[in-house]
């Protein structure tokens, strides 16, 4: 068995211990979780890897020959929600965060996911392998685009992990899916190089449309590269200038770039690009004129209201929230808590209203 890392923590959730992974190590990435009291099939710590970073190419035709060079790829949509890590312990199906918390919003969703899916099946059948996928809709962690969903939070599965954290190959991930009624984000099927010009169109497609963009990933599942469309980026620049003084100033840069360099490759209309360039800046800091705070609002569903406690107090490690409102409704004709609530951003809303006051400041 590896060292244990030194980055860790103990938590409990309801009355499971774990052992969460807080930043990488030599051995363990960022988000791992081991569970002390339970097993594995072959007997070993049960242990749910952290979910791998994805490298980002900027551009479409040099990145795929430099990854892939002339063997084939799947390609995924890459879809904004916010990653989770489902796994069966001891019995309970349990959603990880991307920082090997427990969660217990998610936790409570998967619960309605496997009422549709088959969850519990594929976990009595592959009880040492994790599902990784996005969830979409009504996250209390980001501000969703708008996809065209009902209300709730939705799962798209895109990769099953095995016990050493390798992603299965695409295809096998796929007929499982099928197999176990699982949804996945939108495949688009096996391209390579010589496919480059459709891939361009689905890409211009994808921005039309304003979705996020790509990931590709080879056969064996061990390469995966990301791409991403300039609607995306700059609909990221526009939503997070109000929270500036809070988000590291590389965010904005590099979105620029992302979205200059795509504009180039495609041969994008520049006036166009001017124009959405400027209004994502413009239409980000739109809310100065009538300003009262640096903060983002979220509207959640829950089935009980102590899962909304424990989120919170999930939350609070992080950021100040403030519940805007609680009221009782109806969705599929069951009964759900929605909870409205604020992440304040305590730097901006500060350095803003000191601004708006007319404080002058030594660059
Ligand atoms: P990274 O994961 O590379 O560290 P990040 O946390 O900033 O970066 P993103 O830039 O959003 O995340 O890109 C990676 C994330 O995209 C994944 O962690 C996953 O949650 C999400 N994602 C959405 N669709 C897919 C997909 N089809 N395949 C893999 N990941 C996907």
């Amino acid at each position: 068995m590896k060292p244990m890392p030194s980055v860790t923590e103990e938590r409990t959730y309801e009355d499971i211990t774990y052992i969460r992974v807080g930043d990488d190590t030599p051995t363990h990435p960022r988000g791992t979780v081991m569970f002390p009291q339970v097993t594995d099939s072959q007997g070993r710590l049960f242990t749910v890897w952290g979910y791998p970073r994805i490298r980002r190419i900027f551009v479409l035709e040099r990145g795929v020959k430099r990854y892939f060079k002339e063997f084939p790829f799947f390609v995924e949509e890459k879809i904004d929600g916010y990653n989770v890590r489902l796994t069966r312990v001891a019995g309970r199906l349990l959603a990880l965060t991307r920082g090997g918390f427990i969660c217990p919003y998610t936790t409570e969703w998967a619960s309605v996911w496997a009422e549709h899916m088959g969850l519990d099946e594929f976990f009595t059948d592959y009880p040492d392998l994790v599902l990784c996928g996005e969830a979409v809709g009504a996250s209390p962690y980001n501000v969703q685009r708008v996809y065209e969903l009902p209300p709730g939070l939705h799962f798209y599965l895109f990769d099953i992990m095995d016990t050493e954290g390798r992603s299965l190959p695409p295809e096998r991930k796929y007929t499982l899916a099928a197999q176990y009624a699982i949804p996945t984000v939108p495949q688009f099927g096996q391209y390579s190089l010589t496919r480059l010009p459709e891939l361009k169109d689905l890409l211009l497609d994808l921005n039309a449309r304003e979705r996020e963009g790509v990931v590709m990933k080879s056969p064996d599942g061990e390469r995966v590269v990301k791409f991403v469309t300039p609607t995306s980026d700059l609909a990221d620049i526009r939503d997070n200038l109000i929270l500036m003084y809070d988000v590291d100033s590389g965010y904005f840069l590099n979105r620029l770039l992302r979205s200059v360099l795509f504009v180039q490759e495609f041969g994008l209309d520049r006036e166009e690009y001017a124009r959405r360039i400027g209004e994502a800046i413009l239409g980000g800091l739109d809310a100065l004129t009538d300003f009262r705070g640096a903060w983002e609002e979220y509207h959640i569903l829950v089935r009980n209201i102590t899962t909304w406690h424990r989120l919170r107090e999930l939350l609070a490690g992080k950021v100040r929230t403030e519940e805007l409102y609680t009221r009782a409704v109806l969705l599929d004709g069951r009964p759900f808590i929605q909870i409205g609530f604020r992440r304040v951003f305590r730097k901006s809303t500060k350095r803003f209203r000191m601004i708006l006051k007319g404080y002058g400041h030594y660059d």
